[in-house]
């Protein structure tokens, strides 16, 4: 819907909610799993990807995309008083307040372009509850121990400040009903949530079917 000043800006998957991540840790460690809630988590880390990818590219080419009819416009000349036009449907908006829809909100990629595509395909594909879970998880910890230029790159999938995101991290735990061993390391968890018993997945590849409809 076109604002007040009659244009239509491009939006941005917002960061997924703490509270919400939390939820899913701590639930997920008691078991059996929420499938609601991974699906919920799941897909809004996969918008929220895909925002960051096309934000990097738009970075990366200088050619914005056209929020009414999704054309690639031509490069832009970073002009003071740019204005960006579409050449197939005339949308058209200063440059400025473009910028402005992605400016200081953590939506780089941060080099982890590949991992990215790797978690949406995979998610694309997942079926059960366990490897969605597990695929969250890598991505999380990926973002988790990486940095761009010194800053973490978790803030990018996760609200908050910084500061409160890395203690957020540190302590998010399993649970109690975890045994310790597995708790040591997140490829052993992970590796229980890939044979869990709730994963309709166990010893084969049910999700990975060629087609990939439903
Ligand atoms: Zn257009």
């Amino acid at each position: 819907m076109p604002d007040q000043q009659g244009y239509r800006l491009p939006t941005w998957a917002p960061r997924v909610s703490k509270a919400k991540l939390e939820r899913l840790y701590r639930g997920s460690a008691r078991g059996p799993l929420d499938e609601e809630l991974i699906d919920d988590v799941g897909y809004a880390l996969y918008a929220r990807c895909q925002s960051m990818l096309e934000v990097t590219e738009i970075l990366r080419t200088g050619r914005p995309k056209c929020p009414e009819c999704q054309t690639i416009l031509p490069k832009r000349n970073w002009q003071p008083d740019e204005e960006l036009k579409c050449p197939a449907c005339h949308w058209r908006c200063p440059a400025k307040a473009y910028n402005k829809t992605y400016a200081r909100k953590n939506l780089g990629t941060g080099g982890l372009d590949e991992e990215i595509r790797r978690f949406m395909r995979d998610f694309e594909s997942a079926r059960s509850p366990g490897d969605k879970l597990v695929l969250i998880d890598t991505l999380i910890h990926r973002f988790h121990w990486a940095s761009t230029q010194g800053r973490p790159l978790a803030t990018a999938l996760i609200e908050g400040k910084m500061k409160d995101i890395m203690p957020f991290l540190d302590r998010l735990n399993y649970g109690n009903s975890v045994p310790p061993e597995v708790t040591q390391t997140r490829q052993e968890w992970r590796g229980k949530w890939a044979g869990n018993p709730w994963s309709t997945t166990r010893g084969q590849q049910p999700n990975r079917t060629a087609g990939g409809d439903a």
